[in-house]
């Protein structure tokens, strides 16, 4: 695909989730958050759903959340415009509430239309219900800071997905600040793994029988800066239901 067709795409997805009414958030919402950025990036953040300020204004991550998000790229001297962002369910949960596992099923396909359009080569997850998607079973108190391939049935088959915790966690919970900058360095390692394992993999002519994709065992990320330091499953920022 082209990045004029990959827009296209997006583009067409967004105007689906504008005024989609698939599930009960469509009642309470002010305007639908599809996602933003470039068509033309390796990298996807995923967070979890819009707030407040989000379901004003219809653009992702434009919060005090957002804020510290831009401020977490700025750190690898990146900007919003070269990546694209967008959540787990497009419409904002009413009071923030976690979104409810029927709302996520009935969202799931715009983001998997949104992956396979991009076909990025690595997820940024920010928080646990997008982490679930990419790394199903996984605990963000373990896995937060490392990267994994992600799971095939994502929209995602090829790319690695590194998991951090919610940008509004660390907003609750101070501590977690300091957590959410190291983990982010690891960001732009990640991003080098996902392309040699993608140059690895077989070629599209090659086909379903083809050899098996090489790549990385499932963690891999020991020897990366802002590797996983394993936190006790007491891990208070797991108790928090923010992220
Ligand atoms: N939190 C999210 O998970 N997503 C947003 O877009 C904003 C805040
Ligand atoms: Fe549709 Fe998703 Fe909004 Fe539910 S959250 S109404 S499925 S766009």
């Amino acid at each position: 695909m082209t990045d004029a067709e990959r827009q296209a795409a997006l583009d067409a997805i967004g105007a689906e989730v504008a005024v989609c009414t698939r599930c009960r958030l469509h009642q309470t919402r002010t305007k639908a958050v599809p996602g933003e950025g470039t068509a033309a990036t390796e990298v996807i953040f995923v967070g979890e759903g819009p707030g407040f300020n989000e379901d004003r204004q219809g653009r992702p991550f434009v919060g005090q959340a957002g804020a510290l998000l831009t401020e977490l790229l700025a750190t690898v001297e990146w900007s919003r415009a070269e990546v694209f962002i967008t959540n787990v369910v497009k419409c904002r949960p009413p009071e923030n509430r976690d979104p409810e596992a029927d709302e996520i099923a009935a969202c799931a396909p715009y983001l998997t239309r949104q992956l396979e359009a991009l076909d990025p080569a690595l997820v940024v997850t920010l928080g646990r219900f997008s982490m679930a998607r990419f790394s199903p079973g996984a605990r963000i108190g373990q896995v937060h800071g490392t990267f994994r391939r992600a799971d095939g049935a994502s929209g995602a088959p090829n790319a690695l997905t590194y998991a951090m915790y919610h940008p509004a966690a660390a907003l609750h919970q101070g501590s977690l600040k300091a957590t959410l900058f190291h983990d982010f360095e690891g960001v732009p390692a990640a991003l080098t793994e996902a392309r040699a394992m993608r140059a690895a993999l077989p070629t599209p002519e090659a086909g379903p029988g083809g050899p098996t994709p090489g790549g990385l065992p499932e963690t891999a990320a020991d020897d990366v800066p802002g590797a996983a330091e394993t936190i006790a499953e007491s891990d208070p920022a797991d108790q928090l239901g923010l992220f």
